[in-house]
């Protein structure tokens, strides 16, 4: 039986103290605060966790210098609070970086007033992180020489955090923990309807993955389903003070575009006079963001959004050649569901990108339903803990918040690792010389279930070789995630648990024979039929992928 099966098997026989509808971060945090306080809670997602909102991020763990524009000082602060928390508690997976603007002469602020507002956003963030400094146009050109500065006046540095990983993962180390702590997980677990009597919800749910429909059944619900919080409320006739509008966001990623020692994000002001950034992710950056209004959630890259990025990148980098859609390895598109208050009308004659990026939470103590609405990845801690406190108003019993549902685990248990792993060489095993070592890693995705992939590699060194020639996993980690982070679809692993679709390209992947073993490791005799569904058809598996599947047994 797969763990998904497992908690499938939990979801239609236990009646659980919290329903939490929709995994994407604010469900998953909700998932693991309730948990580590002892509720018995379910978590289920339509798609993968984190398959919407969550995994279209630009990974910054962030105050919002930029919201400083529209005087938002106590939202400033309040997210430099939470980024200063977050960056303790995962010192592995979110790390300081310096966010390196470069002003001209369209920038709407002069370097020394940059300057100065850096000055008040480290002060507004209680001094988290390094501080800020003004470069001149010769510091600019010295360190990162791929920035044009031919109209340059100069710039700023200042400090913020960024996940190491991707969004997504980071929201599965929350699903992951909530499961540790005891919860029910399942992704691809719609809830079609729910109905109250008795002081107990019944949800109708469908196992999307086969159709099944069953029940469930819970005292109370969090509606965490992100941009689709109205839809899912208006469906069983709650009616709340806030609803979500939608702003659209894309990146492009593309090869590197700064210099391999300049580990910095770069930020611009476009021509519109809003920031946009140039983010490091590995061998890869990643350009953006957008931010247009749309009616739907359900959006994508246009060439319009594309030209646009190619041309503001083009106009202010000085690269060997201009940028062109030839580069473009993959792209990134989501909506930001921001929140306003159903009395302030449709919004039709506000600027847009002056709306606050704030979070509501809302609770019908006569329902039982707590509702989140918008939020922020920078945010995630207090939105579990506020979810944890609303659950517990509703009756819900919890033991105390010992704030031990999230964060990487402690010191001593990081250096015996270490320890571990330097004794039997781990680094050694590094095929690839521009990756980081493994010990690094293995600790900073899979924190304490490293220890026994240590263990498998000594074990078997061929656990230690790496899968897909073009993507950094090694064969152990496969089989961790086939047995521990619900893989129920191949496009699980290579797009959310790792970030391979996003950085590999779609040629690479291609060719890779390496592929049908990932497949195989994470599906066993499942793997052609997954493999057929991640290419779109079972005759577009490409051959080099096909040649790689073990020959079937002839029975
Ligand atoms: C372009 C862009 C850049 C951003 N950059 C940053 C950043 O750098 N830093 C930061 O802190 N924040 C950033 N954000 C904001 C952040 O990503 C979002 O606020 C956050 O991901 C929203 O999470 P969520 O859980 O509310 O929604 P989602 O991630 O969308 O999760 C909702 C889930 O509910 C599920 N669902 C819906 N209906 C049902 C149903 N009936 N049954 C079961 N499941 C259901 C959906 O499948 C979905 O997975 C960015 C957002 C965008 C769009």
């Amino acid at each position: 039986m797969t763990l998904r099966d497992r908690h499938l098997q939990r979801l239609r026989t236990e009646t659980f103290d919290t329903l939490i509808v929709g995994g994407g971060i604010n469900g998953a945090v909700a998932a693991a605060s309730l948990a580590g306080r002892g509720a018995n809670v379910a978590v289920i997602d339509r798609g993968d966790f984190a398959n919407f909102t969550s995994q279209a991020s630009s990974n910054l763990v962030w105050g919002g210098f930029k919201y400083l524009e529209n005087y938002e000082l106590p939202l400033v602060f309040k997210l430099c609070r939470s980024r200063n928390q977050l960056m303790k508690a995962y010192p592995d997976n979110i790390k300081q970086i310096g966010f390196y603007a470069t002003l001209d002469q369209t920038s709407p602020y002069k370097p020394w007033f940059a300057g100065l507002g850096s000055l008040g956003y480290w002060i507004i963030g209680m001094f988290g992180t390094k501080r800020p400094r003004v470069l001149s146009t010769d510091h600019i050109e010295r360190e990162e020489p791929a920035i044009d500065t031919s109209n340059a006046l100069g710039g700023i540095e200042y400090y913020d955090g960024i996940l190491v990983d991707n969004d997504a993962r980071f929201v599965f180390s929350f699903v992951r923990g909530a499961i540790d702590t005891g919860a029910a997980a399942a992704n691809y677990v719609e809830m079609l309807s729910a109905e109250r009597s008795g002081g107990r919800w019944t949800a109708r749910l469908r196992d999307v993955d086969t159709g099944d429909e069953f029940t469930a059944t819970a005292r109370t619900i969090v509606n965490a389903a992100g941009p689709f919080v109205d839809e899912v409320n208006n469906e069983w006739g709650l009616t709340t003070e806030h609803r979500i509008v939608y702003s659209k966001g894309i990146h492009l990623i593309v090869p590197r575009l700064t210099t391999t020692e300049h580990h910095k994000v770069l930020a611009f002001f476009d021509d519109s006079g809003r920031l946009f950034y140039v983010i490091p992710m590995g061998r890869r950056s990643v350009i953006g963001t957008t931010d247009t209004r749309v009616d739907t959630p359900f959006t994508e890259v246009t060439d319009d959004d594309i030209d646009f990025l190619l041309d503001q990148i083009n106009a202010r980098m000085d690269l060997d050649a201009p940028l062109s859609r030839a580069d473009i390895i993959a792209e990134r598109c989501g909506v930001r569901p921001l929140v306003v208050k159903r009395s302030s009308g449709d919004q039709s004659d506000v600027d847009w990108t002056k709306l606050s990026r704030k979070h509501a939470i809302e609770t019908d103590h006569a329902r039982g339903v707590v509702t989140v609405f918008g939020g922020k990845l920078t945010d995630c801690i207090n939105v579990g803990e506020e979810i944890a406190d609303e659950i517990e108003a509703l009756g819900v019993p919890l033991e105390p918040d010992l704030h031990t549902w999230y964060g990487e685990p402690a010191e001593a248990t990081r250096d015996e690792f270490y320890r571990q792993a330097r004794l039997m060489h781990l680094d050694q095993y590094r095929t690839k010389a521009d990756t980081e070592p493994l010990t690094d890693r293995l600790w900073r995705r899979y924190g304490r279930r490293a220890f026994a992939m240590l263990e498998a590699i000594r074990e078997d060194p061929t656990m230690a070789e790496d899968i897909m020639g073009s993507a950094d996993y090694l064969r152990v980690e496969l089989h961790a995630a086939a047995r521990t982070e619900m893989v129920t679809r191949l496009e699980d692993f290579m797009r959310r648990r790792s970030k391979i679709d996003l950085v590999v390209h779609d040629d690479d992947i291609r060719d890779s024979a390496g592929l049908a073993e990932v497949a195989e490791i994470l599906f066993a005799a499942d793997a052609e039929r997954r493999l057929a569904e991640y290419f779109g058809g079972p005759d577009e598996i490409p051959a080099a992928v096909r040649a790689g599947l073990s020959p079937v047994d002839p029975i």
